[in-house]
């Protein structure tokens, strides 16, 4: 791109090219979102201001955007924004970016504790586990007024992005925020939960390499690292359920299709699980796998 007379229209043609060139997905639509982003209007302002003429410094400015996405840095990290749930959250590097599978999660909860607030708890305990850019406390926090909710996480940069995100959306008072690895940071609070979910890393480190660069290059490794078969995490958490939920309380992980069964098989095996039961997602592929503990 050199600098010339630019307009909204024609640049965003020459960067969707170039980016087309370079091997980057929907190189039309990155632009847009790019140019957007960068002009700071809705995509749809763009197609209403084709013959608008850039100035000189925006041209600049959007050409170091379009330079990021070119090296395959994700478009999220680059605009700092990532939809889930119809919020918008913050993220930036260090942090995973929320992949709207995920949702499945946030669906699941809310069907369990509703299902289980018109009978039993009042005020259920929501543990997420490895809460991200926090995501699924957010969100829970938003749709159920009652719950009392945890968030932990090993990474001190994500914890901040979390209660970003939570201050954002007018949550930040409803979530407790804690640091650490597994059941470890909630381990001294003597409470047990209704509901625990996870969406832990569980990508198989043997299969890591093979993973797109805009991952493998630029999201956090502690993130999505799951072990050998990614099944680290999720045995752990599973493992480790029973000491901190409730009796009728449910587990929820979300996790690779390859490894729901045996997280199904791990379950039954503790034989304190009932309703193990596994959740497909948008692409018909299962994704969740759920148990309820049983009482006893
Ligand atoms: N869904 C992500 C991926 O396949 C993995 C997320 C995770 O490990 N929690 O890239």
């Amino acid at each position: 791109m050199s600098s010339g007379s630019w307009t909204i229209g024609n640049i965003l043609q020459v960067a969707a090219d170039y980016l087309k060139k370079k091997g980057i997905s929907n190189p039309r639509l990155s632009a847009e979102i790019l140019l957007s982003h960068q002009l700071n209007l809705d995509r749809i302002d763009l197609y209403l201001n084709f013959d608008r003429p850039l100035t000189e410094k925006e041209v600049e400015r959007f050409r170091l955007l379009i330079r990021r996405r070119a090296g395959r840095e994700p478009i999220q990290y680059i605009t700092g924004i990532q939809e889930f749930w119809s919020m918008d959250f913050s993220v930036r590097p260090g942090v995973l970016v929320p992949r709207p599978e995920t949702e499945i999660l946030v669906e699941q909860a809310i069907a369990r504790i509703k299902a289980m607030t018109e009978s039993e708890a009042d005020s259920p305990r929501i543990l997420d586990m490895g809460t991200g850019c926090g995501v699924l406390a957010v969100s829970l926090a938003k749709e159920l007024q009652n719950a009392e909710i945890w968030a932990t996480d090993i990474s001190a940069d994500a914890l901040a992005t979390a209660r970003f995100n939570a201050e954002k959306h007018g949550m930040l008072k409803r979530i407790q925020f804690l640091e650490g690895d597994l059941y470890e940071p909630i381990s001294d609070l003597k409470t047990t939960f209704d509901l625990i979910l996870s969406n832990p890393p569980y990508v198989a480190s043997e299969e890591y390499n093979d993973l797109p660069p805009e991952v493998r290059n630029h999201e956090p490794r502690l993130a999505l690292d799951g072990g050998e078969e990614g099944l680290y995490f999720i045995d752990k958490i599973i493992s480790g359920a029973p000491d901190y939920l409730r009796s009728t309380g449910w587990i929820m992980i979300e996790m690779a299709p390859n490894q729901t069964e045996k997280a199904v098989k791990l379950l039954t095996q503790m034989n304190c699980f009932g309703k193990i039961s596994r959740i497909k997602d948008y692409s018909h592929l299962y994704r969740v796998v759920m148990a309820k503990k049983l009482d006893m």
